[in-house]
């Protein structure tokens, strides 16, 4: 079957999900698609009322089914119904998720839906095979460490992967016997909306899952505020990161995950497979077109062999073509937004004002939509703002290096800790240099994540707080409790 679509005739679901239905509201923020500048329509904004009536709506919906304290093995079964039918309902689910971001919809399809399910069962999995502990004490004492849910999170996501962020906060959430009230990205809602309209149609209990639509400002800062949510999970940018914790501090203090920004750095030294490696470092930072959390945006690489990856990288780069997003073969993603791809345009701008040399890129695709080409830059000094700044596009710096000291020096950002890559045969020379690394996560000789969910996510440093993934995710979503028994 077809997945390309005319963006037209894609009916959108309207308003917020709360308590199991769709409850609409007054168009306040357009919706745009980036393949193309249309307007496709407008989304409301819920505000502290409306976030009050979706926080109670999950209250209810958790004493009246008793999600967190059933059998796990009913947890397990009706999250596994969700996930087959997300994969039933893939195509539309993709096109929804297509329209409006800089997903193409057969990569949706394939990869983000098909990932997601997964790491929905990997989750469920864990709900009735997590045990208690016994710990040791005296005679005559028993020691206990019981662990039982948050009660209701409230998870805010980005735009840059609606449903695969949407599925990180709601899987490890729900297996773990809470209910959720979820923030998409204003940009980008259509696929969230679906995802919890898909859940109740498996049979999770209506009100478990809630979606309120709305911007950071009013509707972000509502959730993180209400007394009725126990504890916040959030992915985006390290700066509304910093207003999150700014904002629940005036009201209170809450347990929070923070999934962050990043400036990662992949370093390639003379020893590496240099085929292996200028494939990764072009995986590293063109998926998406850079709109990715770990993209390898600064590239760090041994003299020796600098020339020659760089030849090999803008042959490749170039090589991009654009394509809309609902078009059947994926092409080069759009940037979300003009006013981000001004951002990342300004941003190179002021690298080159700043002595960098644009060696390939550095300007949009001249075509309809916001496309803008693969661009690698050289010559930047470690203050260069493309250097230092998140530009979060498909903007690469490269660096050259002549000792391991100065490689690591230069990989160590003043600020983030995400991730990093390192390419070299010596195996001695990359584990030294792991354990010296300031990041959550790091690749040898590879870049980008497997499919194996149990490696958890989450950055050092202003990159984060806390896990997403692994078992830590599932850990996150129960808080622990004591106990001493006297005979
Ligand atoms: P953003 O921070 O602008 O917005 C993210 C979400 O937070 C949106 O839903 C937005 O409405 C909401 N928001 C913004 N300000 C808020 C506030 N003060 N209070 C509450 N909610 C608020 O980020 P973005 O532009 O949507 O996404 C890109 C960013 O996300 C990048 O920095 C990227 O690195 C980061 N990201 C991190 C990871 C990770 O796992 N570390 C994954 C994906 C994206």
């Amino acid at each position: 079957m077809t997945l390309a679509f005319d963006p037209s005739d894609l009916k959108l679901p309207v308003g917020h999900f709360i308590g199991g239905r769709y409850v609409e509201g007054p168009g306040e923020i357009a919706i745009s698609a980036p393949s193309s500048g249309a307007v496709l329509g407008e989304i409301p904004r819920a505000d502290a009322e409306l976030v009050d009536r979706a926080v109670s709506n999950a209250r209810a919906a958790l004493e009246r089914s008793g999600w967190g304290g059933i059998a796990p093995r009913e947890r397990l079964r009706a999250l596994s119904r969700w996930a087959d039918l997300m994969e039933a309902e893939a195509t539309t689910l993709a096109r929804l998720e297509a329209i409006c971001s800089s997903r193409p919809v057969a990569q949706v399809a394939a990869a983000d839906i098909i990932v997601t399910a997964d790491q929905i069962r990997f989750f469920a999995e864990f709900a009735d095979k997590e045990c208690d502990d016994l710990v040791p004490t005296s005679d005559g004492q028993l020691g206990m460490i019981s662990s039982q849910p948050y009660g209701v999170i409230g998870a805010i996501t980005p735009w840059n992967f609606p449903i695969s962020m949407a599925g990180w906060k709601l899987g490890p959430a729900l297996a773990a016997g809470n209910a959720v009230v979820l923030k998409p990205s204003e940009m980008t809602p259509y696929s969230t909306l679906y995802l919890a309209e898909l859940s109740v149609r498996a049979g999770i209990p209506e009100g478990l899952i809630n979606i309120v639509l709305g911007d950071g400002p009013v509707t972000g800062t509502a959730l993180v505020q209400h007394p009725g949510i126990d504890k916040v999970s959030f992915t985006g940018s390290t700066r509304a990161g910093g207003q999150i914790m700014e904002n629940i501090a005036r009201t209170g203090i809450k347990p929070m995950t923070l999934e962050l920004g990043g400036k990662s750095p992949m370093v390639v030294f003379a020893d590496a497979d240099l085929d292996l490696a200028a494939e990764c470092l072009d995986r590293g930072i063109t998926p998406n077109a850079g709109q990715f959390c770990v993209a390898g945006s600064r590239i760090i690489v041994a003299r020796e062999i600098a020339d020659e990856l760089a030849e090999r990288l803008t042959a490749s780069f170039a090589r991009h073509q654009p394509a809309a997003t609902w078009e059947e073969e994926p092409g080069f993603s759009p940037i979300i937004s003009e006013g981000q791809l001004a951002r990342i345009d300004g941003i190179v701008g002021a690298s080159v004002r700043n002595g960098g040399e644009v060696l390939c890129g550095g300007e949009r695709f001249d075509r309809e939509g916001s496309f803008y080409r693969p661009t690698l830059i050289r010559d930047v000094d470690v203050a260069n703002p493309a250097v230092v700044e998140e530009i979060f596009g498909p903007v690469a710096t490269f660096q050259t290096f002549d000792s391991e000291e100065e490689a690591m020096a230069l990989a160590s950002h003043p600020a983030y800790g995400l991730c990093a890559g390192l390419f070299t045969r010596d195996l001695h020379r990359a584990l030294r240099l792991t354990r010296r690394i300031e990041a959550g996560t790091v690749w040898i000789n590879r870049y980008g994540r497997s499919a194996d969910h149990i490696l958890p996510t989450g950055g050092w440093k202003a990159s984060g707080l806390g896990k997403d993934l692994g078992r830590e995710a599932y850990h996150a979503n129960r808080r622990t409790k004591s106990v001493l028994i006297d005979f």
